[in-house]
């Protein structure tokens, strides 16, 4: 077989390998890029499948515009409400004081998966040199070579075929969708319980249909999977409390392993790794998806701007070094979120006094100066520039 050479070659067709690819292609659309990907090529067989929610930022929601892949289905949130589950000290963020049309969106996983796609197929249209090829674990792909290859092959926490720098926090995440009584309409909660967070997100389904996140350590996570819906309804209630009523209905649970795993070096010669395949993070910042978006945007603009040069600019020297320039461009934001999203995984789970203390101080610090408040909202919608 006669090998096909790409200037670009993208492993993985989740978010963020499909957002590169279309950045990679707005900015150039002559850009010769391959795309490997492991999902089905039909719409249908992935709309029936991870239906979790998802918190994305404003500043993805930015980004995500200049491809038109916003999805429609999507809850807005205007405010968060912190505490901490028995214990002192709880915050309440909203949008008007940090001056901003929302403080973040929740979006089914499936639907900013499906966006995507129908992004790039759009983008496809006038891009001459993309193949988007489809694949299972057995294709044979020798016969694509690149100059450069990026790694989105993406993964959660212990289902990575890699494991380098990171925490086991012992915790799973159980989500699913939960029916209440009386909620505000476009209210977050987030409760800092003695297992891990509580998390009780809008959803688009309107305003008494929100997404859990349930943070746990392993063991009572699966016992919570296997309960009635009656018993496990009555657990959450004492858990979270009667703010927003009863609970009244639960679907489609799931169960996450959460940990953190990263790589300290994200390029080696040729090859660069972004979104899960660089680094997977603990939801409860909600900050993996926001990061990985941030990565392919980044990475998008450098390899355009250096692929769109005459032939002879684009040596192994310069792919090199241009990846070692977006490396270096990354460094403040990843290690910033990665540092904030472990810091508070493991501060707002730890049962020594102190700390509870601690956290019950940070988050009334958080409720009256303002500007803590607004520096932290600003690195969660944003990340570091
Ligand atoms: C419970 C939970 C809640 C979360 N909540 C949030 C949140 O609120 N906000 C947020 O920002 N993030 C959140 N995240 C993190 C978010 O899900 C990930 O950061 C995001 O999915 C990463 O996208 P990705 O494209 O890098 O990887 P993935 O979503 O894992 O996609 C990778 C894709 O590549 C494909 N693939 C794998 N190997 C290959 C290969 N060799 N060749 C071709 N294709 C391949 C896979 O089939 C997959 O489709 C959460 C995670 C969990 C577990």
């Amino acid at each position: 077989m006669s090998a096909k050479n790409f200037d670009i070659l993208i492993q993985g067709g989740g978010p963020v390998g499909l957002a590169c690819a279309a950045w990679c292609l707005q900015k150039f659309p002559e850009a010769s890029i391959a795309l490997l990907d492991r999902n089905p090529v039909d719409d249908a067989d992935l709309a029936a499948a991870d239906s979790r929610g998802i918190a994305l930022s404003h500043g993805s929601k930015l980004l995500l515009d200049t491809i038109d892949a916003w999805p429609t289905e999507c809850a807005d949130i205007y405010r968060v409400h912190v505490s901490q589950a028995g214990r002192f000290g709880r915050a309440l963020m909203t949008r008007e004081e940090l001056k901003q049309d929302a403080l973040g969106h929740i979006i089914r996983y499936r639907d900013i998966h499906l966006t995507l796609r129908k992004a790039l197929r759009a983008i496809q249209a006038n891009s001459p040199h993309f193949v988007w090829r489809h694949i299972d674990t057995n294709t044979d792909i020798a016969d694509i070579e690149a100059k450069c290859v990026v790694h989105a092959e993406g993964g959660l926490f212990k289902k990575q075929d890699w494991v380098e720098s990171g925490r086991d926090y012992e915790q799973s995440a159980l989500v699913g969708l939960v029916e209440v009584e009386n909620a505000a309409p476009h209210q977050a909660w987030e409760r800092f319980t003695s297992e891990g967070p509580l998390a009780v997100l809008p959803s688009h389904y309107g305003p008494n249909i929100l997404n859990l996140v349930w943070c746990g350590t392993p063991s009572s996570s699966q016992t919570r999977l296997a309960l009635s819906d009656a018993d496990f309804l009555k657990s959450l209630q004492a858990e979270f409390g009667s703010r927003i009523g009863q609970f009244l209905k639960i679907q489609d649970r799931r169960l996450y392993e959460l940990g953190l795993n990263y790589r300290k070096e994200i390029t080696r010669v040729n090859e660069v790794w972004i979104g899960n395949a660089a680094q997977a993070l603990h939801p409860v910042a909600g900050q993996g998806l926001n990061l990985g978006l941030r990565d392919a945007y980044l990475l998008a603009e450098k390899l355009s701007s250096l692929f769109s040069k005459p032939e002879d600019h684009k040596t192994a020297a310069a792919i090199e070094s241009t990846l070692q320039d977006y490396a270096q461009s990354r460094k403040a934001d990843r290690s910033a979120t990665i540092g904030l999203t472990d810091f508070m995984a493991r501060i707002f789970t730890s049962n020594l006094l102190p700390l509870v203390i601690g956290r019950g101080l940070a988050l009334s610090a958080l409720q009256w100066l303002p500007p803590v408040k607004t520096a932290l909202a600003r690195q969660m919608m944003f990340g570091r520039r």
